[in-house]
Formats: structure tokens, sequence, C-alpha cells
């Protein structure tokens, strides 16, 4: 059973060509700037001609959230943007969702309509502002009855339309929020929408408090670094698991994978340039500033960062860029993986979130600044934000649990469960030196008051990396490193936000007490950061991540340490520890348990599928290679053994593989039964946490197996693409 399959793959692959796509050009033929053409696929109600100054000011007014949108103004907004979108080329409209589903949805509508007989385009106020999709399909964990199955989607004015194009046409989509018919959120928007409402009101505060008077508004900014793999179009679909899951599910690791280190920021090759050049023009229409590409450590990853945006934004951009990726990969005959953990012993993907604080004056609230006061304020911001991530590390771990996530967390290249906080050196130094009482000793010997004038440059010249902390500083903002690559990045920003606001809102409280008493501003300050950073400096740790002795050095300071979803989620059945996500106003009571049960829901379907993909390749591709080469085998021996010859090496991988077949055999259907067995007999949570302590562990040795049996099937008889050609082959 020569393997057809895979070596025709293989043919395929080498006789591959980077792909041409159309760059834009002008009417000359020659290449458009990007500038001339970033955003041309984003409406921009300021350069519309059918709105007055004065409606654009009153839209300005609804985007900002000073005042609700009226019928009148909604009227004539969705008759500038259906002139727009027509002149575009635009047919059709849908309003766009995030789901819990982690993904997004999209229901599309014709603006085709009828005059009498005459066929016109039309999109009404109500169109565009509301929709009204059956959210019977959509995960809301028990949050209502089926028969209720109404959910509304609503327009987010804060977040651009866009036109999206595909082969044969282009349609205009309307970011929206997902409730419920009783206005429970269903998507990952509303509470981040809520939470940036928080973060507003109580930072504003914040800055008003301390002498920062002219600022009106604080938002967070977000820039969600995306990792990814790529693999031959080829290869996938030769590959159940990959098709079904997403990883692969066994696979020997090459002799060289990523030891070398030589793909990182390594030369990118053609056939992969082309495809980021098609992916970057593509987001640069629609008004995503792409900024920069490389190659990640392992082979066949990489990664795009774009520039920094607000939250909201950024979150709905990055879903744009998952479905740019995937899409723009099909075209140039990849699939691009996003999986957290597409192949067990490389480096995993992650989503890198970059978060700050920004005030509308365009002050960067994690900017260490230039002179003392602005120091004590960048201090007690971060001393705030530590104690955010100490207190409710547990609200934080949860926002970026899942299946895919738990093959890389604690993983020995990706930041472990616990969450922690790098600081950096000097900072710590800074910080701790306050809270001792001591004076902080510059790098230089110099010795400086706490108010510290160089405090700017030193951190800013302290470029110490920690690659393995979770929540990482990094010079002017955190970037919590730990979320998933396939991951929503509006969950875990709008739980992160939550804590942040919970903790500011008694920082808040309590520089008012101290500036009441008579406290100056920087004294006040300093008892904001000393009240928080004595207690928080637990979570700070600037070492070494992946070691074992940090596992041990986090339990002693009393740090939790969720290794699985099963056990990360069960945070969401803990009203103490959930109690944050409320008082801060950015979820609904109602809406933890939805969480709870989708998240779990949804751990448990796709184990399954896992589980179930995993036993079907052992029992259809594996076993019956191993069957036949054990054929061979004998038949040579038999053959040997007529001429006299030496069998032995045949006799000895004969035995080898008899033992390591029969063995994945057993395993293999005793993975089975119990996956069913349990199913029938436990509760889902139960079910959950013996999948993730028992059942993994056992597919893992069963993976162990195929891997073992790999190793000694000849080359072209293995049945599906081996790790060697999906990471090297392109
Ligand atoms: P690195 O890989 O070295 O961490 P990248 O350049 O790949 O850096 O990504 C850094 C990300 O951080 C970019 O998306 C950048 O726009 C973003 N960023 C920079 N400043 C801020 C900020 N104040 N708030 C949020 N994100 C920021
Ligand atoms: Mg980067």
């Amino acid at each position: 059973m020569a393997n057809h399959i895979r070596q025709q793959a293989k043919l395929t692959v080498y006789g591959r060509k980077p792909r041409k796509c159309n760059v834009p050009i002008n009417e000359q033929g020659k290449y458009l700037k990007v500038s001339q053409y970033y955003g041309e696929n984003v409406y921009n109600y300021h350069l519309s001609k059918s709105l007055s100054l004065e409606d654009k000011d009153a839209l300005k007014q609804v985007i900002d959230g000073k005042r609700t949108i009226d019928k009148p103004l909604a009227t004539k907004v969705a008759n500038s943007v259906l002139e727009w979108a027509i002149s575009k080329g635009a047919t059709h409209f849908c309003h766009w969702f995030q789901p819990l589903t982690g993904s997004t949805a999209e229901k599309h509508d014709a603006f085709l309509n009828f005059d009498n007989d005459r066929a016109i385009e039309t999109l009404s106020a109500s169109q565009l502002m509301q929709g009204e999709p059956d959210a019977s399909s959509f995960p809301h964990g028990g949050s209502r009855a089926t028969f209720e199955a109404r959910g509304y989607t609503t327009w987010d004015l804060t977040s651009p339309l866009f036109i999206q194009e595909s082969t044969n046409g282009k349609t205009l989509v309307i970011p929206t929020a997902f409730v419920s018919y009783h206005g429970d959120a269903l998507d990952t928007k509303t509470p981040l929408l809520r939470s940036d409402l928080r973060i507003n009101e109580v930072m504003t505060k914040f800055c008003n408090l301390v002498g920062m008077k002219d600022v009106s508004k604080v938002y967070t900014t977000c820039g969600a670094e995306q990792e990814y793999f790529l693999i031959d179009k080829a290869f996938y679909f030769g590959r159940q698991d990959l098709v079904m899951t997403g990883r692969a599910l066994m696979g020997s690791l090459t002799s060289r994978n990523q030891q070398l280190e030589d793909h990182y920021f390594g030369m990118i090759e053609d056939r992969v340039l082309a495809f980021m050049e098609e992916v970057e023009i593509e987001l640069y229409k629609m008004g995503i500033p792409a900024k920069t590409r490389h190659n990640e450590v392992a082979p066949g990853q990489f990664e795009l960062a774009p520039i920094f945006k607000d939250a909201n934004v950024a979150a709905d951009n990055n879903q744009i860029v998952m479905t740019t990726l995937r899409n723009v990969a099909l075209k140039h005959d990849f699939v691009c993986l996003l999986h957290e953990k597409p192949f067990a012993g490389v480096n995993g993907s992650g989503k890198h979130l970059n978060w700050s604080m920004s005030t509308d004056t365009g002050v960067n609230l994690l900017e260490p600044g230039h002179n003392p006061h602005e120091n004590y304020r960048f201090l007690a911001v971060v001393a705030t934000v530590v104690e955010a991530v100490y207190r409710h590390a547990d609200v934080i771990r949860m926002g970026i649990a899942s299946h895919g996530n738990d093959h890389r967390l604690g993983a020995n290249e990706a930041p472990p469960s616990i969450m922690s906080v790098f600081l950096g050196t000097t900072l710590t130094q800074i910080l701790d030196s306050m809270v001792s009482g001591g004076k902080y000793v510059a790098s230089g010997k110099t010795l400086l008051d706490l108010g510290a004038r160089q405090l700017a440059d030193l951190v800013k010249d302290n470029t110490d990396r920690n690659r393995t902390s979770p929540f990482a500083f990094t010079g002017n903002k955190f970037e919590f490193r730990a979320c998933g690559s396939s991951a929503s990045i509006g969950y875990p920003l709008s739980i992160l936000n939550a804590a942040v606001v919970d903790i500011f809102e008694e920082t808040n409280a309590f520089l008012e007490q101290e500036l009441a008493s008579g406290k100056s501003q920087d004294d006040a300050l300093t008892a904001v950061i000393l009240k928080w950073y004595g207690n928080a400096q637990r979570v700070v740790f600037n070492g070494d991540g992946y070691s074992q002795d940090w596992v041990k050095e986090a339990e002693k300071r009393g740090l939790g340490n969720m290794r699985t979803t099963p056990e990360a989620i069960s945070v969401l059945k803990d009203a103490k520890k959930t109690s944050v996500l409320v008082r801060s106003g950015v979820f609904k009571e109602s809406e933890i348990s939805t969480r709870h049960n989708v998240m779990l829901e949804r751990y448990i379907k796709c184990r399954q599928i896992e589980l179930k993909t995993l036993a079907g390749m052992v029992l259809k591709q594996v076993v019956p290679a191993a069957v036949e080469y054990k054929a061979q085998l004998a038949e040579s021996i038999k053959k040997q053994k007529d001429c006299g010859a030496d069998s032995s090496l045949e006799l000895e991988l004969l035995k080898d593989l008899s033992n390591y077949s029969k063995s994945l055999y057993e395993q293999t259907i005793n993975l089975n039964t119990s996956l069913d067995d349990l199913h029938h007999k436990l509760d889902e949570e139960t079910f959950a946490k013996r999948i993730a302590l028992e059942l993994m562990p056992q597919s893992v040795k069963i993976a162990e197996l195929c891997n073992q049996i790999e190793e000694i099937i000849p080359d072209e008889n293995w049945p599906v693409p081996k790790f060697f050609d999906m990471l090297f082959i392109r």
C-alpha cells in the first residue's frame, strides 16, 4: 500500500509558484502608494456629500456616546451609506457579529427592492440599526428557552462600516452587537463595549483627580500580534485531524524542527511573502494597519501585527485579520492554521494582546513620562494594574481558557498557566524600594530620590524582554501574552478591563480621601503605590516562567495554577471570584452562567471530536499500515529462512512493530469505550474534568505509539503527510 496520496501531494507542492495578485494601480498602470488606497473600503461619514455639517456633528456625538441616534438621523446615515456602498459595487449588506462560538457570523441581505415594478436599491434606517437573526442556532448557554429564539443585532457605531470583497461581488459589513430577547449579551462585543464605558468613567475620574483636568475621555488601546502556521493545502487535506480539529493529533518530529532557531526572523520565502503581501493589500483596503510581518520560531510559523487601536475596533479588526489570513491562504494553496498548538513538539501560536489606556488628550497612561509628577502617576497606574492582575488572576486566567490553549499554556515554550506579571528589573527595583522605604540606586550607581527623574529613560533603556511571562510590561504598555491564537480577543479584554476598573474604583476612593486629608498629589499617589504594591508584588516575577522552580515558588506565594480548561472555567461557578465581572458592570449576573455553559460545552465537543478523530485515524490508517508492513516483514523473513540468510533484523522490527501496534490497538479501543461510558455516566462538568485529566493523557500515549510506529514503517508507506512534509515543504 504505497501511499500515493502523500507522494502526489508532495509532487503537487514541489510545482507551486508564488501567486500574483491584483496590486492596486492607477489609471496609468502605476502602483498606488498604500496611503492612496488605505481604507478605501471603509465608510467615512466625514466624506459624505449627502450629510450636512450638523448631521456629521450629531453623528460624532452619537459615536462618542454623548447622545443616542434618532430615526431621522439614522435615515440620513442609511442613505449616505447606501449611496457609498453602491458606488463601490456592493450588492448586499450584512450584520456582522461575534457570537460565543469564538468566530464571527453574518447574514446577508440584498439591497434589491421594488418601487412598484421597478427594481431599486434600498437600505432603511432600521435595516442599518437592527437585525433579528434566529438566535437558536448560536450558543446561548441555556440563557433562554428555545422558543424564545429571538436575538437582536444592533449596529455598533464605534466600529467602522466596511466593504468585504469576494471573487464575484462585494458586501457592506455592519459591525453589530448580538443580544438576546431579554437583553443578555450573546456575544463578545457587548461586554467589551460595556467595559470600555466603565474604563472611561473610572479612568477619567482618576486623571481628573491627579491633576489632568482637561481629560474628558479615557479608552483602552490594543494591538494584537497574531501568530499562525501555513501549510500546503495538499498536505492539509491529506490529514483528517487537521481538517476536523485544526491540529495534528499524531506525528513524529523531524530530526530538525526548531532547535537551530533559524526560522525566527529568517528570510521569508517567496511563496509566503506573496501571501503576506496579498493579505496586507486586503487589510489596508479595509482600514486595518498591518505593520509587521515575520517568520516565527517554529518552521512554517509566522506573525502579523497591526498598529494598535482602541480595543473595540482592535477586536473587530483581529477577527477580520483571522478571516483574511484564512481566505487569502486558500488562494495561495495554503491553509492557515490558527490553532494554538497544531504540531506537538514545536512552538505553539499565541496572540499577544498589547494593552494600555489612553486619554483623549493623547496621553498613554502607561508611558513613564519625563518628570517626577508623571512618574508618580505612572507608578500608581502600574501598581493598580498589578493589583488587578493579582487579585483577579483566576478570572483573567479563565478568560483565556480553551481546549487549544491548554496545549500551549505551561508547555515549554509558552507562558505558564500561572498568572504573573513581569515588570523588568528597573521598575521592580523602584517599586520594591518604595515599598521597603529604601532608596533606589540606579545601575550607574547614582542615588535617585524616588521622584526618579531618570525613570523614563531607565524604563525605556531597560529593554530586557521576558518571553516566558503571561503578562509583561514592555516599556509603555502591558503585553498579555497568554491569550490563544484562535481566540476572539473581546472576551479576555473585557475581563482584564473589568479587573482594572474594579481596583481603580478603590484607587479613586482612596485618592479622594488622601487628597481631602491635605496630602499633595505626589504624596497621595505614593500612598496608592504603597497600598497596592506591598501586597501585589507577590504576583511579580521576572525570572524564567518555563522553569519548574517557578511552579513551586508560585505555589509558595499562593498563586493559582489552573492547568486545564475545565478547572479554569469552574471559576465561573464561584460567585466570589466572578463578582468582579458583575460589580464592574461588564457582565450581567445571568451572563456568567451562560459563559460557563458555553465554554464547558465547547470544551467537551472539541475534545470529543479530537478523540474520535484520533481513534478513527489509528484504526483506519495507522493500524492497517502497521499490519501491512508486518506482512511484508513476515514474507521477507520466510524468504530469508528459505535461503538460509540472516533475518534477525527483520525479526526485531517485526517484534517491535507487533508490540507497538497491538498496544496501540488496545489502548485506542479502551479510549473509545471510556469516552462513551464516561459521557453516559457523568454530568458534564465531571466529564470535562475526566477528559482533561484521564482521556487527554491517554490520547498522548496513543499519539506516542503512533509516532513509534511511524519511525519503523518505510517512509512511502506512511498513510498521512508527515510533520516534515507539512513544516518544511513549501
Ligand atoms: P513585539 O513583537 O516586539 O512585541 P510588535 O511590533 O510585533 O512587537 O507588536 C507590538 C504591538 O504593540 C503592536 O501591535 C503595537 O501597535 C502595539 N502597541 C504599541 N503601543 C501600544 C499601546 N500604547 N497600547 C496598545 N498597543 C500598543
Ligand atoms: Mg511581534
